[in-house]
C-alpha cells in the first residue's frame, strides 16, 4: 500500500497546572515492527510534587489528630485520678 511519512509537530501541556511538558515526552515512530506511532510521557514534576506536598500534609493531619485524641484520653484519665 503507497503511504507518506508526514512529519507532526505537536506542544505538550500538563491539562492539570498547565506546565509545558515537551522536555517530559519522548516519541518513537510507526516502524515494521510496530504498528502505530508511541509517545511515552514523563508524569508533571510539578504536579508529582505537588501531590506529594499533599500527601505530607495529610500524614501530618492524621498524626496531629492522633495526638489531639491521646492528650484528650491522658486529661481524661487524670480527671478521673484525681477524683
Ligand atoms: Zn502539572
Amino acid at each position: 500500500m503507497p503511504s507518506f511519512d508526514v512529519e507532526v509537530e505537536f506542544e505538550i501541556y500538563c491539562a492539570k497546572c498547565g506546565a509545558g511538558l515537551c522536555s517530559n515526552g519522548s516519541t518513537k515512530s510507526k516502524n515494521s515492527y510496530k504498528s502505530s506511532n508511541r509517545l511515552d510521557m514523563e508524569p508533571c514534576e510539578k504536579c508529582l510534587d505537588l501531590a506529594a506536598d499533599m500527601a505530607d500534609g495529610e500524614a501530618r493531619d492524621e498524626l496531629g489528630n492522633k495526638i489531639q485524641e491521646l492528650e484528650d484520653e491522658i486529661t481524661e484519665l487524670k480527671a478521673r485520678l484525681e477524683v
